[in-house]
Order: C-alpha cells, then sequence, then structure tokens
C-alpha cells in the first residue's frame, strides 16, 4: 500500500479472491510490542503504526533519537516489508497528557492530528527528522492523518524539506524517498480526493472517523451510538470516491478502522475498490477467509446495491442476504 512502486513478487500477506483479485492486508498496531508480534503473523507489512504511544503517559516529549530507535526497530524487523508510521494524531481518544493543550469546546473538530503537528513544528519536526533517519533501514511509508486540504499537503512537505535540510547540516544520514500518504478521515476529504491523490503516493480511508464526521455523531459518545454505524450508505459512498480518485492517478487506497475487520462487509469493502485492508492481527484469519470465498463481480454488484439503501441497517440487511435485489 506505500506507492505505485508495491512490490509484486511481494506474496506474504496478498490474499486472493475466489476468482484471483487481490487485496493485501496490513496491521493496524499501536505499540512497539504489537508491532513486533504482527510481523510475526501473515501479513504485507504494517500499514498502519500509531505512534501516539511513544507521546501517551510520558512526561515529556521523545527525543528524535528516541524515536528514530523504535522505528528503526521495526522496520528492520519487518524484513522488507513496509511499515506505515502515522504521524501523531492527538486528539480526544488519543491525549498526550504532559501537552498542556487548552481546552476546546469541540476537540473533535478542533486542533488534532495534522493540525496540531502543523501549528507545533518543532514537535512535527522532531518526529519527522527521527522517521527519516529511521527510513534508512527498511521500507519506511509515512501517513498523515486528518489532512483535508490541499493547502496542508504542501505544508506537510515543507516541514519534510525543512527536516532533510536540517538533516543534511548536522550530516545525519536520511531516507531520500520515502511514500507518503494520507488518511481521509472527513467528508471533505473524501470529496476532494482526486484533488489529493495526485499529491500522495497512496491513499487510506480511516473509517471511524470518517463515519463520526459524516453522520456527525461523536464516536466516544454512547448517547449517539445508535447513529454511528460506518455501514451507513452515506460513508460507503464516500469511501467509493476515495477509491476511485485513487486509481484514477494509479495509487493504492486501503481501509482502516473497525469496518476493516468486520468480515460481514469485507465483500462489499472488496467492491467499492479497496486495494488493502490494515486490521488489528487478530482479524487476519476472518478477513482472508472471506476475501477466499468472494468473486469481484459479485462483490461490485453487492457495492453497487448497498450504496442505494437508505441506512446502515439496510446495508446490512442487504448484505445478510435478507434485502431485496434492488
Ligand atoms: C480511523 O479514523 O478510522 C482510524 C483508523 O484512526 P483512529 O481510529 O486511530 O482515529
Ligand atoms: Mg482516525
Amino acid at each position: 500500500m506505500v506507492g505505485r512502486e508495491m512490490r509484486e513478487e511481494q506474496s506474504v500477506g496478498l490474499y486472493r479472491t475466489a476468482d484471483g483479485h487481490p487485496i493485501r492486508l496490513f496491521a493496524t498496531v499501536g505499540n512497539l510490542e504489537e508491532a513486533v508480534d504482527a510481523l510475526q503473523s501473515d501479513v504485507a507489512g504494517i500499514g498502519l503504526f500509531q505512534s501516539e504511544f511513544l507521546y501517551h503517559n510520558q512526561e515529556r516529549l521523545p527525543s528524535e533519537t528516541e524515536q528514530c530507535e523504535i522505528y528503526a526497530s521495526v522496520l528492520q524487523q519487518a524484513n522488507d516489508r513496509p511499515v506505515v508510521i502515522r504521524t501523531l494524531d492527538i486528539s480526544k481518544l488519543k491525549k498526550a497528557d504532559f501537552l498542556s493543550m487548552p481546552p476546546e469546546e469541540n476537540p473533535s473538530l478542533g486542533s488534532r492530528a495534522i493540525r496540531f503537528s502543523l501549528s507545533h513544528p518543532e514537535i512535527f519536526q522532531t518526529q519527522l527528522r527521527a522517521l527519516l533517519r529511521a527510513g534508512r533501514y527498511g521500507r519506511a511509508g509515512l501517513l498523515f492523518p486528518m489532512i483535508e486540504n490541499v493547502s496542508e499537503i504542501r505544508d506537510v512537505k515543507q516541514c519534510l524539506q525543512e527536516s532533510m535540510e536540517t538533516l543534511l547540516q548536522q550530516r545525519l544520514p536520511y531516507a531520500e524517498h520515502v511514500p507518503i500518504g494520507l488518511i481521509v478521515e472527513t467528508p471533505a476529504a473524501a470529496l476532494m480526493a482526486d484533488l489529493l491523490a495526485v499529491h500522495v503516493d497512496f491513499l487510506v480511508v480511516g473509517i471511524n472517523d470518517l463515519t463520526q464526521y459524516t453522520l456527525a455523531a461523536d464516536r466516544g459518545n454512547d448517547r449517539v451510538a445508535y447513529l454511528y454505524d460506518a455501514a451507513h450508505p452515506a460513508v460507503l459512498r464516500l469511501a467509493q470516491q476515495v477509491c476511485q480518485a485513487a486509481h484514477r492517478v494509479g495509487i493504492p487506497v486501503g481501509v482502516c478502522g473497525a469496518l476493516a475487520e468486520d468480515t460481514e462487509m469485507t465483500e462489499a469493502l472488496i467492491g467499492l475498490g479497496f486495494d488493502a485492508f490494515c486490521i488489528t492481527p487478530k482479524a487476519v484469519s476472518s478477513v482472508a477467509a472471506r476475501i477466499a470465498q468472494a468473486h469481484l463481480w459479485v462483490a461490485s454488484e453487492l457495492a453497487s446495491r448497498v450504496l442505494e439503501r437508505e441506512s446502515a441497517s439496510d446495508v446490512r440487511t442487504v448484505i445478510r442476504g435478507k434485502g431485496p435485489e434492488t
């Protein structure tokens, strides 16, 4: 999933539908131990290495060297499989206690993820330099959370450029070509995916957040949990747009978040056009089994049908084979 150069010969983590359509399964992990464990399983690599653990429950910011050592150790253990590291995604659910962030009335709509990183260039560039240095030890990819407009990608690229210049001045070796991707997590990003896709090497749909923002239902609030279902046709329509935009410019597109491991939805997600799923390692065997049973043409037809339904529960009814044909 880390760009056009995804090596065809790499078969680990490559699964096929019953009619031969390839789908890659990558691991989602939240810390070093999970990453090491995940690499023992039959995954194409790590598709989402969440870096918040480096900042969570700490008394100070992680240094460039500390971060670099952790990323490098995962890259070395990945043994030429890609490891896609997501830059800091501070949010309401993923706090960094020592980063005294002023309270916000609507934290989910506030200074989180890439917004936080771009407004804290010291913290961001320390992470970028660590990632660039570690990139020499394997096939790293960089993933930027919650980007929703092209100017943010330009700013990210500018920060990457400055990080490289600093490393050059310090005579510290680094990887010059690291594929970059973004997580589509807002309706704005999904609707603009054609304009965003031309600037990156791969896209990932973050279906947890895409659901929260599309349905305006806080993913952590039980009182609106009845509204929060990623199988909602509005979310799936946006996801399909992202797949189409990625394919139009010849880059791969993955899906991460809870829906990616909901085996009831595997066939529909294949039909929407996803090339890769980022899932927790425990879900690999069940998702792989569903892929093996699926047929691409059936999946495409199923995807078209669910996109016409009125609600998430209608979608699930169709998927369970109980719904009407149209
Ligand atoms: C997502 O939003 O779908 C995602 C995988 O990111 P997180 O759940 O970490 O916000
Ligand atoms: Mg997210």
